[in-house]
């Protein structure tokens, strides 16, 4: 009865949705598909069975990791090698070391987590991920401050809080904002020689929450990773700060009422792949989706938010469970307001909406704030302001200002690392 009355216990954490998974898993583990009582002659011997082949699984599950190498070095090295800090892109300049920690479903929280080599990790062909889809990501940056000491990171509890609603809608257990943001200080710490000089760009963290135990039916993985890794990037576009163009999408969609697109799930962007690379072939910049209900309104582009600014009213597509809820975007909201738009509408933002705007931008930590200068849409091409006294570049200006520690922060949104 020991190995039951542990098992009830660590039962006891777990999330509702894990309880019965493990209940389902246990009962398979045991050999009886239905409820209690189904008279089984072998058992008294179960409990023991079970246990034995239950510590063989979960051996089985931890994924192999490259070796944590406890001498991460945190000396004065303060620059990245060869790099060309002048022609950074969103390319992957691959970095030292990468931040892991893992959770069984059993557990359902977090621990150990640690720093490693970063580099390939391995995965059961069978695992939750790559069946599936279960996983999430997120994207933030780290600046470097201008007098050169210590970094500065932009309101990664928004990053934090976010990939929890994500892994809730996901089916996974999440970290707490606390660990999260540990471990995206680590992650920054360890490949702080990665970080660009000020005005050359920043390093960029992407967190990634994934199924990485293996599962045959489809069901929530027995195991999470949660993995930090880290690259240099500048500009996100091949624009780099100049403006962009947009093309319409009326046939591809990239959320629907129900769906996904209110989380950053990975499962969301390989299906936008084929509408972008349209795009780009015909020398648009990105796309930007409508609603799949109506095709009539905006929602947004492959990885950023969409706002028009009309005399001198700002409007924005409402996060109503489609639209990816930026940290940009209510970051931006919040500022145009100080600057006096008092109406920022978060509403329906339609299609002749967009046509008869004054200015278009996009937002995203990726792109910050990126001016469009045209959007296409069924052959049509319209033109928008860009440049000087757009309130997109005042609202670039005044946004990096507080991400790179040149204005003071006066709303408590930037984390140091020092
Ligand atoms: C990440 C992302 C954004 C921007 O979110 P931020 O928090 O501002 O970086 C917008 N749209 C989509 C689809 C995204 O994946």
């Amino acid at each position: 009865m020991a190995a039951a009355s542990s098992a009830s216990s660590a039962k006891r954490a777990l999330l509702p949705w894990a309880r019965d998974a493990h209940h389902a898993l246990t009962r398979v583990l045991q050999g009886s598909g239905g409820g209690g009582g189904g008279g089984s002659s072998f058992r008294g011997a179960l409990p023991t069975l079970a246990a034995g082949r239950w510590s063989l699984l979960q051996r089985r599950w931890r994924s192999s990791l490259p070796q944590l190498d406890s001498t991460v070095d945190r000396s004065d090295e303060d620059s990245g090698g060869d790099i060309d800090w002048d022609n950074l892109g969103f390319g992957l300049t691959p970095t030292d070391y990468m931040y892991v920690m893992r959770c069984s479903l059993e557990d359902g929280v977090f621990s150990r987590g640690q720093l490693s080599r970063y580099g390939n990790i391995e995965l059961s062909p069978s695992s939750g991920v790559i069946n599936y889809g279960q996983g999430l990501f997120e994207g933030l940056k780290a600046y470097r401050k201008s007098d050169r000491q210590g970094y500065m990171l932009f309101r990664p509890e928004e990053n934090a809080r976010r990939m929890q609603h994500g892994a809730e809608r996901m089916c996974m257990p999440s970290p707490s904002v606390e660990q999260f943001v540990h471990a995206v200080k680590q992650t920054v710490l360890a490949n702080r020689r990665w970080v660009p000089p000020q005005g050359k760009g920043a390093l960029y963290i992407r967190p990634l929450l994934i199924g990485s135990g293996p599962i045959l039916g489809l069901a929530p993985a027995p195991e999470y990773t949660f993995l930090i890794y880290a690259a240099p990037v500048g500009t996100y576009f091949k624009e780099g700060l100049a403006p962009i163009n947009l093309v319409v999408e009326d046939a591809i969609h990239r959320a629907m009422p129900g769906g996904t697109g209110g989380v950053k799930t990975i499962t969301n962007y390989a299906p936008v792949l084929k509408a972008q690379m349209d795009a780009k072939s015909k020398g648009f910049t990105d796309v930007l989706y409508l609603d799949a209900v109506h095709k009539r309104y905006l929602e947004e582009a492959s990885s950023c938010n969409l706002f028009i600014v009309k005399d001198g009213v700002v409007a924005t597509p409402a996060t109503v469970g489609t639209i990816l809820p930026g940290i940009t975007r209510k970051s931006v909201i919040e500022l145009a307001r100080d600057r006096g738009y008092q109406q920022v509408e978060e509403r329906l933002v339609s299609i002749d909406d967009l046509i008869s705007g004054d200015e278009v931008f996009c937002t995203g930590t990726a792109v910050v704030i990126a001016p469009v200068s045209t959007v296409s849409y069924q052959g049509q091409r319209y033109e928008f302001r860009t440049g000087q006294d757009t309130l997109s570049q005042t609202l670039h200006t005044t946004l990096t200002s507080i991400q790179m520690g040149l204005a003071e922060d006066k709303k408590g949104w930037t984390v140091a690392i020092d």
